[in-house]
């Protein structure tokens, strides 16, 4: 390893602990400016392209291609999610190289993109390529908490008439055994993501001394409420990405689960049952989902609370609303005492165009065409995301 190879590169920048908090005041603008200017000391080329700084340390560059028309985005975040040192056997921000690994908090998500990018397009521009179409790279400083700088990307594109062609996030990942009984490794690609939304559920009553309780108080309802909830799930089904999925898995499986994945889209309501009792992760990919966070209600251990209060945290499938989640929360819940309230409602987003039998796709077909380029092994597939990442903001141009 050489001082100026890509992994003493990244270490550099894994080594600069740029935590995003959802209060700004949290957040080390320090490190982030530490974090800019380490980057472009160590790709002087990316640097010295148009740069313009996005919300408050994000990055937006335009590598000119020999057309301005269709262009590439291509995207990763430079912060990353607050660290429990007792969860580390090493020190997340020490970016150690051993055991054939860099360790460190961001190496994966996503500082890993950040060093690709900027280290292809070093490269590329230190051999005076030129691409066809304009280039543009994108990294956001508050992926993991509001995304603030990659809307403002997206407005600076807007507002130039930038229509891209293709724009390419962090998300998938070419993944062996993330499929049971699927011993090919998998690519999956996103295509679409999940909306998240969060309600608030609140019971007020009477509240008063504990050595007194009256029956059915506020805890006793939200309980009850969250309860009757927990055990009225969402319809589960498939949505049209993931029968796509399994479609191309089903070659790949075994016999008996080889015609139930190749007739996913006949058997979708049945296959989507089947998926929600396989595990929370296979679940999540079949229904809409609820979480619940945040209980809130008594100061103290003798106090029985006037109000209790439960966040649920929702990701709704492709497919379902937010009305439609709220009406069915409602339903499930059946007490006109237990408030629910929407604290921020976002829908499923776009589905992004990808390549079915008889329908292709030139940009879907390219990033596959890729993986099986790096890896000739892996089943390359779209899917639907669970989480969230900047991108989905770029649906808007
Ligand atoms: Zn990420």
């Amino acid at each position: 390893m050489t001082s100026s190879g890509p992994v003493s590169k990244l270490a550099a920048i894994v080594a600069i602990p740029t935590v995003s908090h959802h209060d700004q005041e949290l957040t080390p603008a320090a490190e982030f400016d530490r974090l800019l200017a380490t980057v472009a000391q160590l790709w002087p080329g990316v640097h010295a392209l148009e740069v313009i700084r996005v919300g408050a340390h994000g990055l937006l560059i335009r590598w000119p291609g020999r057309s301005p028309d269709q262009p590439v985005v291509l995207m990763a975040h430079l912060d990353v999610v607050p660290v429990v040192a007792s969860d580390w056997s090493r020190d997340p921000f020490g970016a150690e190289v051993a055991d054939g690994a860099i360790w460190g908090r961001g190496t994966l998500d996503d500082k890993g993109c950040v060093a690709a990018i900027c280290e292809a397009v070093e490269s590329l521009l230190a051999r005076g390529f030129v691409p066809a179409r304009d280039v543009w790279l994108s990294f956001g400083c508050d992926e993991e908490v509001t995304s603030a700088s990659a809307r403002a990307a997206v407005e600076v594109l807007r507002s130039r008439g930038v229509r891209p062609w293709l724009v390419l996030d962090e998300g998938g990942a070419v993944a062996r055994d993330a499929f049971p009984g699927i011993a090919a490794p998998v690519g999956v690609v996103g295509v679409t993501e999940k909306g998240l939304t969060n309600i608030r559920l609140t019971v007020t009553g009477g509240g008063g001394h504990a050595s007194t309780p009256a029956r059915n108080g506020p805890a006793v309802r939200l309980a009850r409420a969250i309860t009757r909830l927990d055990r009225a799930p969402m319809a589960a089904r498939l949505p049209e990405p993931t029968i796509e999925l399994f479609r191309r898995l089903a070659p790949h499986a075994p016999a008996p689960m080889r015609a139930v994945l190749g007739n996913a889209g006949r058997l979708a309501p049945a296959a989507g049952r089947l998926l929600a009792l396989a595990g929370p992760e296979a679940a999540a990919l079949a229904r809409t989902t609820f979480a619940f966070t945040m209980l809130a209600g008594s100061p103290a251990r003798n106090v029985i609370p006037a109000t209790a209060t439960a966040v649920v945290n929702i990701r709704v499938l492709p497919g379902d609303t937010v009305a439609s989640v709220l009406d069915h929360v409602r339903l499930a819940i059946g007490d006109d005492q237990v408030g629910v309230e929407l604290i921020e409602g976002e829908e499923p987003w776009p589905v992004s165009p990808y390549s079915v039998p008889g329908r292709g796709d030139e940009a879907f077909d390219l990033v596959t065409g890729l993986i099986t380029e790096v890896f000739p092994e892996a089943v390359p597939a779209p899917y639907v995301v669970l989480a969230s990442t900047d991108s989905r903001f770029f649906t808007a141009i």
